[in-house]
């Protein structure tokens, strides 16, 4: 049989119990004849505590260290994981990114992985063991130890089954799937028995933390078959892949970015600056002109990089983004449709940004959660609405 990647995220490695029912999913796998690298989150809100930790100490910490302090939490599942399977009588052995080879640039605490030499996870297989990564880190090329961003053990997971040719992906996490909307935002949401690449990496880029955008983009790239379910049940979960089976609905799922930024320029005129240059490491989730302004809408960490007294000045507002992505997100009927739904449900739409497959609506960060179910009963809830194309679980 060929080899699977299994990657647990942190609720599913929260404790002696549930690190004990993934130690034995994982045996049985083995015991099934499957060569199995498995790649752990920290356990529960560890990195989160870490962080804490170290911004009491000191208000720009280094990034360096903060590298070196947020791979700690994975370190603590990934010994602690392999322990357990060797104590029932599973040969494992637990290795951190920087041992499985992952080599990435040197941008501290999102960096990007240039290269995967995973020849010890390789050998260890062939010894007929289990091995078990460290997820979301990684060894620069200055040598020093890097994290890939929050949520980057999805990458992990990903480059780590594209390295060894592995036979699918598999994304344990505390939801059954990818759904409609987050189903814990949306409780009208549903499983989404299929989607394709591109409109989850949409998804997660605009917000859907279920994955990671840099594994959705590794994923297509290397053609991996991923698949994201619950982690300790039996359900399928969902397939991304390249081509949905059967016809697609319209709007495929909706995503809220609740902590992003809008930046706003002025260009041209009296006293007005000329196009801002964003420093190369940003990545804006969309940009704009309008009336004599550029708007780039921003996540935490691009707004921290325009907050930076070196770049130039820019008006920052906190927003939510709400996003639908779909085949027909684009067309003028939906951008009016909802932005309609959005003001009747006593929202304002700050900017409204379309592209050829997903729409942005820019809003006040209180209520958005609200939106998002309005539009959600808008695309997916309304009497005759849209056909579900199958994919409906
Ligand atoms: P893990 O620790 O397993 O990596 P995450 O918290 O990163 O888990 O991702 C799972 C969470 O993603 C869910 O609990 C859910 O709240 C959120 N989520 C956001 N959008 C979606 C969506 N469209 N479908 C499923 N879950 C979503
Ligand atoms: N533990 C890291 C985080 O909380 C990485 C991950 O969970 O994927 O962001
Ligand atoms: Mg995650």
């Amino acid at each position: 049989m060929g080899t699977i990647v299994q990657k647990y995220g942190g609720t599913s490695v929260d404790g002696r119990e549930k690190l004990l029912s993934v130690a034995k999913n994982v045996a049985a796998l083995r015991s099934a004849g499957n060569d199995v690298v498995v790649v752990v989150s920290a356990p529960g809100l560890m990195t989160d505590g870490l962080i804490r930790d170290a911004h009491a100490l000191a208000e720009s910490p280094s990034q360096r260290e903060l590298d070196m302090l947020m791979t700690a939490g994975e370190r603590v599942s990934m010994s602690l994981l392999s322990i357990a399977l060797n104590a029932m009588g599973c040969p494992a052995v637990s290795f951190t990114g920087s041992q499985v080879g992952i080599i990435t640039d040197t941008r501290h605490t999102d960096a990007r992985i240039l290269e995967v030499r995973p020849f010890r996870v390789i050998q260890e297989l062939a010894q007929g063991n289990v091995v078990v990564v460290g997820g979301f880190q990684g060894v620069s090329t200055a040598k020093d130890v890097t994290t890939l961003g929050r949520g980057g053990s999805d990458t992990t997971a990903v480059v780590l089954a594209a390295a060894l040719g592995a036979e699918r992906c598999e994304i344990l996490t505390d939801v059954a799937g990818v759904y409609t909307a987050d189903p814990n935002l949306v409780p009208a949401s549903r499983l989404l028995e299929v989607v394709s690449y591109e409109d989850m990496h949409e998804l997660a880029r605009l917000g859907a933390s279920v994955l990671k955008e840099d594994a959705v983009t590794f994923a297509e790239r290397h053609g991996i078959k991923l698949i994201v379910k619950a982690s300790g049940s039996d359900t399928q979960g969902t397939i991304v892949l390249s081509e949905p089976l059967g016809p697609t609905a319209p709007i495929t799922g909706l995503s809220l970015h609740r902590d992003a930024f809008l930046a706003r320029w002025r260009v041209g005129g009296d006293g007005g600056v000329g196009i801002p240059r964003l420093d190369g490491n940003v990545r804006p989730l969309f940009t704009v002109s309008t009336g004599g302004e550029v708007l780039v809408a921003l996540d935490e960490t691009g707004s921290r990089a325009v907050r930076h007294p070196t770049h130039e000045p820019a008006e920052l507002q906190e927003v939510a983004l709400l996003c639908a992505v779909g085949p027909g997100a684009g067309t003028a009927e939906t951008v009016a449709a909802a932005a309609g739904a959005i003001t009747e449900a006593g929202g304002t739409p700050l900017v409204v940004c379309a592209g050829c497959r997903s729409i942005v609506l820019a809003l006040e960060r209180n209520g958005s959660t609200d939106m998002l179910r309005s539009l959600h009963a808008l695309f997916f809830e309304a009497p005759g609405g849209q056909v579900s194309g199958g994919r409906g679980a």
